[in-house]
């Protein structure tokens, strides 16, 4: 089973991601905690590229190859090793995220980022994204430290937010979207049932 959150900066995704796999993890239930972009070896390379203050402006489209090599990297040499295993993989952002970023933050063309994305991932499609919402100004704020992603103007994470919103509506039935206000174990018990739905559990 292939579980992804998304949503924007600050939101506590890997809060959740911890808590989910903690929880399936005292289920007996055996997992796998990932994160894009970076969690490889030649993804930890191409996240300091795309995230270090110091690579200054990067042309959208570079940036947009450069985050779809990590997937690429990252689907094949991690995410399909542990599903082939039975794990469950619980991955931290994923093709969602390159759409709204890349797509509608730096404005590329959506369908050409889909494509692109899809094909660095072969189409590899999560059985659920959990999606956690909150208005950008109250997450980034959270934020003391803001890598280069994360220091982009408002309207970029506004129209990232939006996209990620859109995504969830046009396949409802892949998404679990929640308020990412609500309290930390509210939010992981509703999202452990979701996924416990999914095993059969
Ligand atoms: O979630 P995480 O902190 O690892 O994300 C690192 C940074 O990369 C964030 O600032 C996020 O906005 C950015 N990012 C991006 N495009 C992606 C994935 C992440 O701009 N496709």
């Amino acid at each position: 089973l292939f579980v992804v959150f998304e949503g924007g900066d600050g939101v506590g995704k890997s809060t959740q991601v911890e808590l989910l796999c903690a929880n399936l993890d005292a289920l007996g239930i055996a997992q796998l905690r990932t994160y894009e972009p970076g969690d490889s070896e030649a993804g930890r390379q191409i996240r300091r590229i795309v995230l270090d203050p110091a690579t200054g402006d990067l042309a959208p489209r570079a940036e947009a190859l450069l985050y779809a090599a990590d997937k690429a990297h990252h689907v094949s040499s991690v995410v399909l090793p542990a599903l082939a295993a039975g794990k469950v993989v619980v991955c931290d952002r994923y093709v969602d995220s390159m759409l709204a970023y890349q797509g509608a933050g730096r404005v590329l063309d959506l369908g050409d980022v889909e494509r692109v994305a899809r094909w660095a991932t072969d189409d590899l499609r999560p059985h659920l994204t959990v999606l956690l919402d909150v208005h950008p100004d109250q997450a980034l704020t959270t934020i003391a430290d803001k890598d280069r992603l994360e220091a982009a103007g408002a309207d970029f994470h506004e129209r990232a937010r939006n996209l990620f919103l859109q995504l969830a509506a046009r396949e409802p039935e892949h998404y679990l979207v929640l308020p990412a206000r609500e309290s930390r174990q509210d939010l992981a018990a509703r999202i452990l049932e979701r996924v416990l739905g999914l095993l059969g559990r």
